[in-house]
């Protein structure tokens, strides 16, 4: 069985994942990070005060909602959608947020800085921040900004200042350094929201945990309505945070399966897709030792997805030593599945969902039917689709 207490060890690893490569200019800020977190984790009321503002602002708990008509359509699995779709702004990212930004106010941060990817976790972050009245600045690759030019504005009407970031392939991982420059000039008083499960010790501990509510939520709601634990549990990973939510209160439930779905973009060749355990190896990116998908000479990967969320050449650490341990089974759609998955929940279920989730739900079409009718699946549906229907539109409805 997983010995959760060891995920990660005190250093911040996950068996030989993890750790923490950052200039030594961090490393007081991420000792203190760790430090603050421990106590506002064991802190009762920061606990009620964060519960309190998941139900109150951003619309926790969400549903476990069965599928009926794909269920049917697919005849094999009984499906239920874990619903993060549903909450404030649109997708399971303002769960992190806000429990980061309460931490950063508990630390006595006057201004936060993220980086953004699909601008998902902008948004969330500019939510959290209008809300608290503190000073945000966005890092978002150019590329990105032209993808997802409605995320941009959303940010902007939040009071956010969005930064354009030219280098590079111009998406996520530039954006991710330029928001580590900015804190590294001004870690006195600023706080850094790093979005997905990624990056040093002790982020992708906190990220994690502050997701754990959507599996601890879809464990109750699976026990009150089957009276039994799922047999299988699917999520989509970029930097794998929905994923390890969904997944870490089920860890130690052996009877329970987890697929991880990457994605595939055109099909498995370099520089052509994103699924880190497809030819990925052991390397250091951005703070943390996991897999990567590098060329012959070491250097980071071009990547490729139809969906902005998940074009990271890295993988959050933890699920490389899940994988390892064969705890979790990794899988990937390919664009054009998840354009088909992106159709055919909208046409049955009357859910158009992210780009994101649309990849899990591809890999729920491919498995549900090699199911039997008694067995129980959750797909965690991580957001809603309102962000890619202007890019899906120029695909799908030329
Ligand atoms: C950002 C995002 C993802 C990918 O991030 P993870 O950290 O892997 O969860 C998935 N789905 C949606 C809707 C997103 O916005």
């Amino acid at each position: 069985m997983i010995d959760l207490q060891s995920l990660p060890d005190q250093r911040g690893h996950f068996g030989p994942y993890g750790g923490m490569f950052v200039p030594e200019t961090l490393m007081d800020a991420l000792n203190t990070l760790t430090e603050e977190y421990a106590k506002a984790r064991a802190d009762q009321t920061f606990q009620t005060e964060l519960s309190d503002t998941l139900r109150e602002f951003a619309g926790r708990p969400t549903p476990l909602y069965l599928a009926q008509r794909l269920t049917q359509k697919l005849g094999g699995a009984k499906i239920y959608l874990k619903r993060e779709d549903l909450l404030h702004t649109g997708a399971h990212k303002i769960n992190n947020a806000l429990g980061q930004i309460l931490l950063a106010q508990r630390m006595g941060k006057k201004r936060i800085i993220a980086e953004t990817g699909a601008g998902q976790h902008g948004v969330a972050t500019a939510t959290v921040c209008a809300r608290a009245g503190l000073e945000c600045v966005i890092y978002m690759g150019a590329v990105d900004m032209e993808r997802q030019a409605l995320n941009v504005a959303r940010m902007r009407f939040l009071g956010a200042k969005v930064v354009a970031v030219t280098a590079g392939q111009a998406t996520l991982k530039e954006a991710i350094n330029e928001a580590m420059r900015d804190w590294v000039t001004n870690v006195r008083s600023t706080h850094y929201i790093l979005g997905s499960a990624l990056g040093s010790h002790p982020y992708p501990m906190i990220v994690r945990d502050f997701h754990r509510v959507i599996g601890e939520e879809a464990r109750r709601q699976v026990l009150e309505k089957e009276g039994r634990l799922p047999d299988l549990l699917v999520a989509c990973v970029g930097g794998g945070s929905n994923a390890i939510g969904l997944f870490w209160p089920f860890l130690q439930d052996d009877s329970v399966r987890m697929v991880g779905v990457e994605a595939g973009g055109h099909g498995i060749r370099p520089g052509e897709h994103a699924a880190r355990f497809e030819g990925g190896k052991l390397g250091v990116l951005q703070g943390t030792k996991t897999y990567l998908l590098t060329d012959e000479d070491g250097q980071v990967q071009l990547t490729h997805s139809v969906s902005a969320g998940l074009d990271y050449a890295a993988i959050g650490p933890e699920h490389a030593y899940l994988r390892d341990q064969g705890r979790i089974d990794y899988a990937y759609a390919t664009d054009e599945e998840a354009l088909d998955a992106f159709l055919a929940l909208s046409r049955t279920e009357g859910i158009i969902p992210a780009l994101e989730s649309a990849h899990a739900i591809a890999h729920v079409i491919k498995t549900a039917q090699t199911m039997s009718s008694d067995q129980i699946l959750i797909v965690n549906l991580s957001g809603r689709g309102d962000k890619d229907v202007a890019q899906a539109a120029e695909i799908l409805l030329r």
